[in-house]
């Protein structure tokens, strides 16, 4: 039904994670067929989709899940073509029925929101922490709206004013990255895909404090991680989330994510629907069939 273009989808473009295939991976859709008989109960429902496909047979799987099994696919990020197409082909355990209140517009967005929340399942996210995102975009602003849970005081950093209009007028505190002080934070959460943002990340967060790396960017070796060690910073990698939370806080409309919608394409325009998000400063792209 309707399609999200994120970052990864860009930074594959440009050679990340080496794949070929159909790209794509935020997604609603509808059930069309099944394949097993058992499964008939899911035709016509609306549905979003998790994108790790684990093996079921190692520890991994059978422990915590398919996010770390070292023989998963990744629709549209590796060994599995993706759901920038008509159709797609996904195994019914990674399926979730979207509540009838939440639209497409709003459940497409599942995915990155499951990555929000996938910060707050890692860490506790204490109210007094003083707490900065870094990069409001895409999923810098989901980011923040689901840390600012709680009463915890949420700053989006951003370089430029236009950035931090939609952050503002969620309610979150903004303010340009470069006018804080070094160690001006408890927590930092580096969101804006690029080592300029991790540099930024870095110098902002206060010593013994945290760091979560939130966004795709092909390494760079060259980054002074120094301050890592002296400082005793923690760092939390930070990847896939859960979908249940995500579509619960869509059910309920605690996180703003229809003024995200940058623009929309059909989906045989799909080059320039990836060229427009590519272009700085542009949030969610959709596509639709
Ligand atoms: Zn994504
Ligand atoms: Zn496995």
């Amino acid at each position: 039904l309707l399609a999200g273009i994120c970052s990864t989808d860009l930074e594959i473009v440009r050679g990340y994670a080496g794949f070929e295939g159909v790209l794509g991976h935020e997604f609603v859709g509808r059930v069309e067929s099944v394949a097993d008989e058992a499964d008939e109960a899911w035709l016509g429902r609306r549905v979003v989709g998790t994108i790790n496909i684990g093996c079921q047979t190692c520890a991994e799987c059978l422990a915590k899940g398919p996010e770390h099994c070292p023989r998963r696919t990744v629709l549209g990020i590796h060994g599995r073509d993706g759901i920038f197409a008509d159709y797609v082909a996904i195994p019914v355990r990674n399926l979730l029925q979207v509540p009838d209140n939440v639209p497409d517009e709003a459940a497409v967005f599942t995915e990155p929101l499951a990555a929000a929340v996938r910060i707050r399942q890692q860490m506790a996210v204490k109210p007094t922490a003083s707490t900065a995102v870094v990069g409001p975009g895409r999923l810098g602003l989901l980011a923040g709206q689901v840390l600012a849970f709680g009463g915890t005081q949420v700053t989006m950093l951003g370089r430029s004013a236009a950035s931090l209009r939609l952050p503002d007028r969620l309610g979150l505190r903004t303010g340009f990255t470069e006018e804080f002080a070094d160690d001006s934070f408890d927590l930092v959460v580096e969101a804006t895909g690029n080592s300029a943002g991790f540099i930024q990340s870095l110098r902002l967060v206060r010593p013994r404090g945290t760091l979560v790396l939130k966004s795709t960017f092909a390494g760079s070796s060259d980054l002074d991680l120094t301050k890592l060690f002296v400082a005793e910073i923690n760092v939390i990698g930070s990847r896939c989330g859960p979908f249940a939370p995500a579509l619960r806080l869509l059910q309920a409309g605690e996180v703003e994510v229809i003024a995200m919608i940058e623009t929309g394409y059909p989906l045989d325009q799909a080059l320039a629907a990836l060229e427009h998000a590519a272009r700085p400063g542009v949030r969610k792209v959709l596509m639709r069939p």
